[in-house]
Protein backbone atom coordinates (compact mmCIF):
# COMPACT_ATOMS: atom_id res chain seq x y z
CA UNK A 1 0.00 0.00 0.00
CA UNK A 2 1.59 3.83 -1.16
CA UNK A 3 0.60 6.41 1.07
CA UNK A 4 0.26 10.28 -0.42
CA UNK A 5 -0.73 12.76 2.95
CA UNK A 6 1.63 12.66 5.68
CA UNK A 7 1.14 13.87 8.83
CA UNK A 8 4.76 15.74 10.51
CA UNK A 9 4.98 16.62 14.48
CA UNK A 10 7.01 19.29 14.42
CA UNK A 11 7.38 22.09 11.59
CA UNK A 12 11.24 22.82 12.01
CA UNK A 13 14.11 23.12 9.12
CA UNK A 14 13.15 18.99 8.92
CA UNK A 15 10.17 19.35 8.26
CA UNK A 16 10.61 22.27 5.80
CA UNK A 17 12.74 20.01 3.88
CA UNK A 18 10.74 16.77 4.27
CA UNK A 19 7.65 18.98 2.69
CA UNK A 20 9.49 20.33 0.12
CA UNK A 21 11.06 16.61 -0.81
CA UNK A 22 7.82 15.68 -0.72
CA UNK A 23 6.11 17.96 -3.70
CA UNK A 24 7.92 16.43 -6.63
CA UNK A 25 6.59 12.94 -5.58
CA UNK A 26 2.94 14.41 -5.59
CA UNK A 27 2.97 13.57 -1.80
CA UNK A 28 0.44 16.28 0.80
CA UNK A 29 2.58 17.40 3.92
CA UNK A 30 0.45 18.52 6.71
CA UNK A 31 2.45 19.89 10.06
CA UNK A 32 1.44 20.01 13.54
CA UNK A 33 3.31 22.73 15.61
CA UNK A 34 3.57 25.81 17.72
CA UNK A 35 3.85 28.66 15.35
CA UNK A 36 1.98 29.65 11.85
CA UNK A 37 4.92 31.02 10.89
CA UNK A 38 7.47 28.06 11.41
CA UNK A 39 10.15 27.24 8.78
CA UNK A 40 7.49 24.27 7.45
CA UNK A 41 4.36 26.26 7.74
CA UNK A 42 6.05 28.89 5.28
CA UNK A 43 5.99 25.63 2.95
CA UNK A 44 2.69 23.58 3.57
CA UNK A 45 -0.01 23.88 5.73
CA UNK A 46 0.27 23.53 9.45
CA UNK A 47 -2.30 22.76 12.50
CA UNK A 48 -1.45 25.58 15.03
CA UNK A 49 -0.96 23.79 18.64
CA UNK A 50 1.11 22.58 20.97
CA UNK A 51 2.98 19.37 20.11
CA UNK A 52 1.53 16.99 22.36
CA UNK A 53 -1.77 18.07 22.23
CA UNK A 54 -4.25 14.72 22.11
CA UNK A 55 -6.75 16.97 19.83
CA UNK A 56 -4.24 18.01 17.45
CA UNK A 57 -2.36 15.23 17.50
CA UNK A 58 -5.58 13.23 16.83
CA UNK A 59 -6.69 15.85 13.77
CA UNK A 60 -3.22 15.20 12.45
CA UNK A 61 -3.44 11.49 12.60
CA UNK A 62 -6.75 11.53 11.51
CA UNK A 63 -6.40 13.40 8.19
CA UNK A 64 -2.74 11.48 7.30
CA UNK A 65 -1.95 8.03 5.93
CA UNK A 66 1.12 8.62 7.99
CA UNK A 67 2.01 10.30 10.75
CA UNK A 68 6.28 11.41 11.24
CA UNK A 69 7.96 13.87 12.88
CA UNK A 70 10.66 16.08 13.00
CA UNK A 71 11.15 16.38 16.52
CA UNK A 72 11.45 12.80 18.50
CA UNK A 73 10.84 14.16 21.97
CA UNK A 74 7.61 13.70 21.81
CA UNK A 75 6.10 11.41 24.40
CA UNK A 76 5.40 7.83 23.64
CA UNK A 77 1.94 8.48 25.85
CA UNK A 78 1.01 11.14 23.52
CA UNK A 79 1.66 9.59 20.50
CA UNK A 80 0.29 5.73 21.51
CA UNK A 81 -3.77 6.89 20.71
CA UNK A 82 -2.63 7.93 17.22
CA UNK A 83 -1.41 4.21 16.71
CA UNK A 84 -5.41 3.71 16.36
CA UNK A 85 -5.96 6.00 13.56
CA UNK A 86 -2.90 5.88 11.57
CA UNK A 87 1.00 4.74 10.62
CA UNK A 88 3.11 6.39 12.94
CA UNK A 89 6.66 5.99 11.32
CA UNK A 90 9.61 5.34 12.65
CA UNK A 91 7.95 3.26 15.61
CA UNK A 92 7.08 4.87 18.21
CA UNK A 93 9.80 2.41 20.29
CA UNK A 94 12.58 3.95 18.65
CA UNK A 95 11.71 7.55 19.63
CA UNK A 96 11.19 6.52 23.16
CA UNK A 97 14.44 4.78 22.90
CA UNK A 98 15.96 8.03 21.38
CA UNK A 99 15.11 10.06 23.72
CA UNK A 100 16.89 8.50 26.85
CA UNK A 101 20.49 8.35 26.32
CA UNK A 102 20.53 5.27 28.77
CA UNK A 103 17.76 3.44 27.13
CA UNK A 104 19.82 4.18 24.03
CA UNK A 105 23.05 2.55 25.20
CA UNK A 106 21.38 -0.20 26.57
CA UNK A 107 19.95 -0.72 22.88
CA UNK A 108 23.29 -0.65 21.68
CA UNK A 109 25.02 -2.73 24.02
CA UNK A 110 22.63 -5.65 23.46
CA UNK A 111 23.19 -5.22 19.17
CA UNK A 112 26.93 -5.54 20.53
CA UNK A 113 27.20 -2.49 19.49
CA UNK A 114 30.49 -0.39 21.23
CA UNK A 115 29.62 2.73 23.47
CA UNK A 116 31.62 4.67 25.78
CA UNK A 117 31.48 3.57 29.58
CA UNK A 118 29.33 5.01 31.42
CA UNK A 119 26.72 5.29 34.68
CA UNK A 120 23.34 6.23 35.35
CA UNK A 121 23.55 9.57 37.78
CA UNK A 122 20.57 10.31 39.99
CA UNK A 123 22.46 12.41 42.99
CA UNK A 124 25.78 13.82 43.74
CA UNK A 125 26.84 10.69 45.77
CA UNK A 126 26.12 8.89 42.33
CA UNK A 127 28.96 11.17 40.35
CA UNK A 128 31.16 10.99 42.72
CA UNK A 129 31.67 7.54 42.67
CA UNK A 130 31.32 6.90 39.00
CA UNK A 131 34.19 9.91 38.36
CA UNK A 132 35.76 7.18 41.04
CA UNK A 133 35.14 4.43 38.56
CA UNK A 134 35.44 5.70 35.08
CA UNK A 135 37.60 8.53 36.03
CA UNK A 136 38.40 11.96 33.75
CA UNK A 137 37.39 13.27 31.19
CA UNK A 138 34.10 12.32 31.31
CA UNK A 139 30.96 14.48 30.15
CA UNK A 140 27.75 14.73 32.59
CA UNK A 141 24.84 14.68 30.12
CA UNK A 142 20.92 15.14 30.77
CA UNK A 143 19.25 11.90 30.06
CA UNK A 144 16.74 13.51 28.19
CA UNK A 145 15.88 16.32 25.93
CA UNK A 146 19.50 17.35 25.18
CA UNK A 147 20.85 18.20 21.99
CA UNK A 148 23.75 20.06 20.68
CA UNK A 149 25.46 20.19 23.42
CA UNK A 150 22.96 21.70 25.78
CA UNK A 151 22.97 20.04 29.55
CA UNK A 152 25.98 19.17 29.00
CA UNK A 153 29.46 19.55 31.11
CA UNK A 154 33.04 18.28 30.42
CA UNK A 155 34.97 17.16 33.90
CA UNK A 156 38.65 17.38 33.79
CA UNK A 157 39.27 16.54 36.99
CA UNK A 158 37.84 15.36 40.20
CA UNK A 159 37.35 18.76 41.79
CA UNK A 160 34.80 20.07 38.99
CA UNK A 161 32.00 17.95 40.30
CA UNK A 162 30.36 20.72 42.33
CA UNK A 163 30.89 23.08 39.32
CA UNK A 164 29.31 20.42 36.59
CA UNK A 165 26.19 19.15 39.15
CA UNK A 166 25.41 23.25 39.02
CA UNK A 167 25.87 23.61 35.49
CA UNK A 168 23.52 20.67 34.17
CA UNK A 169 21.24 21.32 37.18
CA UNK A 170 20.88 25.45 35.64
CA UNK A 171 20.40 23.94 32.46
CA UNK A 172 16.60 23.47 33.90
CA UNK A 173 16.53 19.89 31.15
CA UNK A 174 17.51 17.45 34.34
CA UNK A 175 13.50 16.90 35.25
CA UNK A 176 12.69 13.60 36.35
CA UNK A 177 15.02 11.64 34.27
CA UNK A 178 17.78 12.37 36.21
CA UNK A 179 21.63 12.30 34.10
CA UNK A 180 24.54 10.31 32.75
CA UNK A 181 28.20 9.65 32.97
CA UNK A 182 30.66 9.35 29.98
CA UNK A 183 34.10 8.33 29.79
CA UNK A 184 35.32 11.81 27.47
CA UNK A 185 36.16 9.76 23.88
CA UNK A 186 39.61 10.75 22.39
CA UNK A 187 38.41 10.52 19.00
CA UNK A 188 40.44 11.01 16.09
CA UNK A 189 36.88 11.91 14.15
CA UNK A 190 32.91 12.30 14.55
CA UNK A 191 31.39 10.40 11.83
CA UNK A 192 27.20 9.45 11.44
CA UNK A 193 25.66 6.57 9.26
CA UNK A 194 22.12 7.40 7.29
CA UNK A 195 20.25 5.16 5.74
CA UNK A 196 16.39 4.70 4.97
CA UNK A 197 14.52 1.35 5.65
CA UNK A 198 11.06 0.65 4.27
CA UNK A 199 8.12 -1.63 5.37
CA UNK A 200 8.89 -4.83 3.68
CA UNK A 201 12.89 -4.39 5.19
CA UNK A 202 14.73 -3.87 2.79
CA UNK A 203 17.56 -1.08 3.46
CA UNK A 204 19.52 1.57 1.98
CA UNK A 205 22.64 3.23 3.35
CA UNK A 206 23.95 6.60 2.46
CA UNK A 207 28.31 7.34 2.76
CA UNK A 208 29.18 7.61 5.92
CA UNK A 209 30.15 11.40 6.60
CA UNK A 210 32.66 13.18 8.61
CA UNK A 211 31.35 15.71 10.95
CA UNK A 212 32.94 18.47 12.79
CA UNK A 213 31.57 20.15 15.98
CA UNK A 214 32.21 22.65 17.79
CA UNK A 215 30.86 23.39 21.36
CA UNK A 216 28.54 20.77 20.89
CA UNK A 217 26.74 22.00 17.67
CA UNK A 218 27.47 20.73 14.12
CA UNK A 219 29.78 23.47 12.13
CA UNK A 220 30.48 21.15 8.53
CA UNK A 221 30.16 17.87 7.35
CA UNK A 222 32.26 15.89 4.62
CA UNK A 223 31.06 13.11 2.63
CA UNK A 224 31.72 10.56 1.78
CA UNK A 225 34.42 9.96 4.04
CA UNK A 226 36.28 7.34 2.82
CA UNK A 227 36.94 4.19 5.00
CA UNK A 228 35.81 1.16 3.78
CA UNK A 229 36.45 -0.76 7.24
CA UNK A 230 34.25 1.39 9.14
CA UNK A 231 31.66 1.90 6.46
CA UNK A 232 30.94 -1.63 6.66
CA UNK A 233 31.05 -1.68 10.18
CA UNK A 234 28.67 1.55 10.38
CA UNK A 235 26.24 0.05 8.08
CA UNK A 236 25.89 -3.26 10.08
CA UNK A 237 25.49 -1.65 13.46
CA UNK A 238 22.97 0.54 11.53
CA UNK A 239 21.33 -2.68 10.18
CA UNK A 240 21.00 -4.49 13.58
CA UNK A 241 19.69 -1.53 15.11
CA UNK A 242 16.21 -0.98 12.34
CA UNK A 243 15.89 -4.45 12.06
CA UNK A 244 15.47 -5.37 16.02
CA UNK A 245 13.00 -1.92 16.13
CA UNK A 246 11.31 -2.87 12.99
CA UNK A 247 12.26 -0.09 11.76
CA UNK A 248 10.47 1.94 8.98
CA UNK A 249 12.02 5.65 7.67
CA UNK A 250 15.73 7.13 7.82
CA UNK A 251 17.61 6.15 10.60
CA UNK A 252 20.76 8.09 11.74
CA UNK A 253 23.54 6.93 14.15
CA UNK A 254 26.60 9.12 15.28
CA UNK A 255 29.87 7.67 15.84
CA UNK A 256 33.11 8.79 17.75
CA UNK A 257 36.25 7.15 15.78
CA UNK A 258 38.66 6.13 18.63
CA UNK A 259 41.59 4.00 17.67
CA UNK A 260 40.62 3.17 14.30
CA UNK A 261 37.13 2.04 16.16
CA UNK A 262 33.33 2.98 16.11
CA UNK A 263 32.20 4.12 19.59
CA UNK A 264 27.91 5.36 19.04
CA UNK A 265 27.63 8.05 20.57
CA UNK A 266 23.83 8.44 19.87
CA UNK A 267 20.95 7.54 17.15
CA UNK A 268 18.46 9.91 15.92
CA UNK A 269 15.04 8.11 14.46
CA UNK A 270 14.95 10.90 11.83
CA UNK A 271 16.19 13.14 9.06
CA UNK A 272 19.90 14.38 10.64
CA UNK A 273 21.71 17.70 10.05
CA UNK A 274 24.54 15.63 9.09
CA UNK A 275 22.77 14.30 6.45
CA UNK A 276 21.79 17.63 4.70
CA UNK A 277 24.63 17.24 2.16
CA UNK A 278 22.37 14.66 0.54
CA UNK A 279 19.92 17.37 -1.30
CA UNK A 280 22.75 18.17 -3.38
CA UNK A 281 25.35 15.71 -3.25
CA UNK A 282 23.28 12.36 -3.72
CA UNK A 283 21.07 11.15 -6.25
CA UNK A 284 17.85 10.76 -3.62
CA UNK A 285 18.30 13.22 -0.49
CA UNK A 286 17.45 11.45 3.22
CA UNK A 287 14.08 13.82 2.64
CA UNK A 288 12.97 11.74 -0.23
CA UNK A 289 14.31 8.70 1.32
CA UNK A 290 12.24 9.31 4.12
CA UNK A 291 9.14 10.24 2.25
CA UNK A 292 9.66 7.22 -0.10
CA UNK A 293 10.45 4.89 3.01
CA UNK A 294 7.49 5.78 4.83
CA UNK A 295 4.53 6.16 2.09
CA UNK A 296 5.55 2.81 0.81
CA UNK A 297 7.33 4.08 -2.12
CA UNK A 298 10.37 2.29 -3.79
CA UNK A 299 13.69 3.75 -1.79
CA UNK A 300 16.05 5.52 -4.45
CA UNK A 301 19.69 5.17 -5.08
CA UNK A 302 21.72 6.52 -2.25
CA UNK A 303 24.66 7.00 -4.56
CA UNK A 304 26.78 10.29 -4.17
CA UNK A 305 27.30 12.58 -6.67
CA UNK A 306 31.07 13.25 -5.97
CA UNK A 307 32.46 14.89 -2.78
CA UNK A 308 30.58 17.22 -1.08
CA UNK A 309 31.08 19.90 1.73
CA UNK A 310 27.77 21.04 4.18
CA UNK A 311 28.36 23.93 6.30
CA UNK A 312 25.47 25.10 8.78
CA UNK A 313 24.67 28.90 9.24
CA UNK A 314 24.30 29.51 12.67
CA UNK A 315 22.98 32.71 14.39
CA UNK A 316 23.33 34.75 11.31
CA UNK A 317 23.33 34.65 7.57
CA UNK A 318 25.60 34.53 4.93
CA UNK A 319 25.69 37.31 2.83
CA UNK A 320 24.23 35.38 -0.69
CA UNK A 321 25.37 36.78 -3.36
CA UNK A 322 29.08 36.18 -2.34
CA UNK A 323 28.06 32.50 -1.63
CA UNK A 324 26.00 32.08 -4.69
CA UNK A 325 29.34 33.17 -6.62
CA UNK A 326 30.66 30.01 -6.12
CA UNK A 327 30.65 27.34 -8.58
CA UNK A 328 27.86 25.09 -8.33
CA UNK A 329 26.76 25.80 -4.42
CA UNK A 330 23.45 24.84 -2.89
CA UNK A 331 21.68 27.64 -0.92
CA UNK A 332 19.18 25.99 1.50
CA UNK A 333 17.78 28.93 3.88
CA UNK A 334 15.29 27.65 6.68
CA UNK A 335 13.27 31.42 7.08
CA UNK A 336 14.13 31.68 10.69
CA UNK A 337 14.99 34.93 12.93
CA UNK A 338 18.11 34.82 13.38
CA UNK A 339 19.40 34.68 16.89
CA UNK A 340 22.99 33.45 18.87
CA UNK A 341 23.45 29.90 18.14
CA UNK A 342 20.33 28.73 15.98
CA UNK A 343 20.29 27.00 12.20
CA UNK A 344 19.61 29.26 10.18
CA UNK A 345 20.28 27.65 6.95
CA UNK A 346 23.23 25.37 5.36
CA UNK A 347 24.93 25.42 1.65
CA UNK A 348 26.63 22.50 0.15
CA UNK A 349 29.36 22.15 -2.67
CA UNK A 350 30.28 19.16 -4.75
CA UNK A 351 33.20 18.72 -6.90
CA UNK A 352 34.51 15.57 -8.55
CA UNK A 353 37.70 15.65 -6.91
CA UNK A 354 37.87 15.44 -2.77
CA UNK A 355 41.18 17.92 -3.04
CA UNK A 356 38.83 20.52 -5.34
CA UNK A 357 35.73 19.81 -2.65
CA UNK A 358 38.51 20.54 0.34
CA UNK A 359 39.41 23.75 -1.42
CA UNK A 360 35.97 24.93 -2.24
CA UNK A 361 35.02 24.10 1.44
CA UNK A 362 37.78 26.61 2.56
CA UNK A 363 36.72 29.06 0.46
CA UNK A 364 32.86 29.09 1.75
CA UNK A 365 34.38 28.73 5.32
CA UNK A 366 36.15 32.30 4.38
CA UNK A 367 32.01 33.93 3.86
CA UNK A 368 30.32 32.22 6.85
CA UNK A 369 30.21 33.83 10.15
CA UNK A 370 29.16 31.24 13.21
CA UNK A 371 27.43 33.73 15.77
P1 LIG B 1 25.73 14.80 21.92
O1 LIG B 1 24.67 15.74 22.35
O2 LIG B 1 25.88 13.59 22.77
O3 LIG B 1 25.67 14.49 20.45
O4 LIG B 1 27.12 15.61 22.08
C1 LIG B 1 27.44 16.73 21.28
C2 LIG B 1 28.94 16.73 20.97
O5 LIG B 1 29.69 16.80 22.20
C3 LIG B 1 29.43 15.46 20.29
O6 LIG B 1 29.20 15.51 18.91
C4 LIG B 1 30.91 15.52 20.65
O7 LIG B 1 31.60 16.46 19.86
C5 LIG B 1 30.87 16.00 22.09
N1 LIG B 1 30.78 14.83 23.01
C6 LIG B 1 29.64 14.31 23.52
N2 LIG B 1 29.90 13.23 24.28
C7 LIG B 1 31.24 13.05 24.26
C8 LIG B 1 32.12 12.07 24.82
N3 LIG B 1 31.68 11.06 25.62
N4 LIG B 1 33.44 12.19 24.54
C9 LIG B 1 33.91 13.19 23.76
N5 LIG B 1 33.12 14.14 23.20
C10 LIG B 1 31.80 14.07 23.43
Amino acid sequence: MTFTKVGIVGAGQLGRMLALAGYPLGLHCLFLDRSADAPGAQVAPILVGNLEDPGKLMELAERSDVVTFDWENISGAALAPLEKATNIRPPRKALEISQDRLLEKALFQSLKIPVAAHAAIDSKEDLVRAVRRLGTRGVLKTRRMGYDGKGQYVLRHAEDIDAAWTHVGKSGLIGASGLIYEQFQRFSREVSIIGARSAEGEIVYYPLSANTHSDGVLRFVIAPFINRTLERTARRYLRRVMESLGYVGILTIEFFVVKGRLIANEMAPRVHNSGHWTIDGCITSQFENHLRAICGLPLGSTRALGHTAMINFLGEMPEITRLLAIEGLGFHDYGKEPRPGRKLGHCSITRAHARDRNQALADALKLVHWS
